[in-house]
């Protein structure tokens, strides 16, 4: 997702000159990241364990690990980075992030930024995101999600002046990415095309189904705490602002967008997590200049988005960093280096 409004500069006016000395930039995003065949959720979209250290061996020995504060020290022209470095990131608090990636990362001498909504920390709410990849991972027939979803849909349209069931398969039942069809409607739809509260309310009905009804209980196993941030934060770890409640920061009104930003801001201070640089990791890659400014305002001073590109500094700016999926890099350390798209 690219942002076109006017803003401050955040880097030097001439980029070019940095986008000559830094060289490559690969900033990495991780999801989930846990030992996958022995998990309760086989079929969850992450990656096994295993992978991910052959990850960590392939990107040590092709790449410089650096950290948040190295980045942003780059970014305004304080010190160049190494000819090819990697930062690592960690979106939505996963307690995968405390139990099976920082003891490794520790054990390696490297550092990563971590990105926790606020409301999965605090409140131990489980996002709606999270229950729409754990309906998918506990519905091995797709067909039968589809109509569960439709069902739901077609009982609330007239109450909703919702479009039928044809119009909405027609324009969003397309394969993307990694995923089938089927999939892709079943996100779009209770993401963000279906009315807030209609697909909060059917994401909840379909998780208790397939799922389970104690959410609660599913939130504290599946997100770290403060607690357990704090100790990431002192064993060197950066931690940095996910939103509020994982909005699509550039759907909300100005204000719902403040009260967001404003909320992590504080959570991140609270934490002590915020020194000597805040950074913000926008939930599904979405912002608008709005974003930008309010970030700004907040004293965040690097964000990160999901466009899938190696970092350009003659193109990118601090607040619209580019990064690759996991799924783009090998997973075997005696893999050759491999030529990605800047
Ligand atoms: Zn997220």
């Amino acid at each position: 997702m690219r942002h076109d409004g006017a803003q401050t500069p955040l880097v030097d006016p001439q980029p070019q000159a940095h986008a000559s000395m830094l060289s490559t930039l690969h900033i990495v995003m991780y999801h989930y990241v846990r030992p996958l065949r022995q998990s309760r959720y086989p079929a969850i979209k992450g990656l096994e364990k295993e992978a991910f250290l052959g990850q960590l061996d392939y990107i040590q020995r092709h790449y410089q690990v650096i950290g948040m504060e190295q980045l942003a020290a780059a970014l305004v022209g304080a010190e160049p980075l190494p000819p090819r470095s990697a930062l690592l990131t960690f979106d939505d608090g996963y307690l995968d992030h405390y139990l099976h990636v920082f003891p490794h990362l520790l054990a390696r001498g490297l550092t990563a930024a971590f990105f926790p909504p606020v409301c999965a920390v605090e409140r131990r709410q489980l996002l709606d995101v999270n229950k729409i990849h754990f309906i998918l991972a506990s519905v091995a027939d797709q067909d039968r999600l589809i109509s569960a979803l439709n069902q739901a849909i077609e009982a609330a349209s007239a109450h909703y002046g919702l479009a039928s069931v044809a119009h909405y398969e027609a324009t969003w039942k397309k394969p993307f990415g990694y995923d089938t069809a089927q999939v892709i409607y079943f996100k779009r739809m209770l993401q963000h095309v279906l009315p807030q509260a209609l697909r909060q309310q059917i994401t909840h009905d379909l998780f208790s189904q397939f799922v389970t009804q104690d959410e609660t209980a599913f939130a504290h196993e599946l997100y770290m705490d403060s607690a357990q941030l704090r100790v990431m934060i002192q064993g060197g770890m950066h931690v940095g602002g996910h939103g509020d409640a994982h909005h699509w920061l550039n759907h909300l009104d100005a204000e719902a967008a403040r009260q967001d930003i404003q909320k992590t801001r504080s959570f991140l201070d609270d934490l002590g997590a915020s020194t000597p640089i805040a950074s913000f990791c926008y939930p599904y890659g979405g912002y608008n200049a709005t974003t930008q400014q309010l970030l700004q305002e907040y004293g965040f001073s690097v964000a990160v988005t999901t466009e899938p590109l190696g970092v350009d500094l003659g193109r990118d700016t601090a607040l619209s960093l580019p990064r690759l999926d996991t799924n783009v890099l090998p997973r075997q350390g005696d893999a050759d280096y491999l030529q990605l798209a800047p």
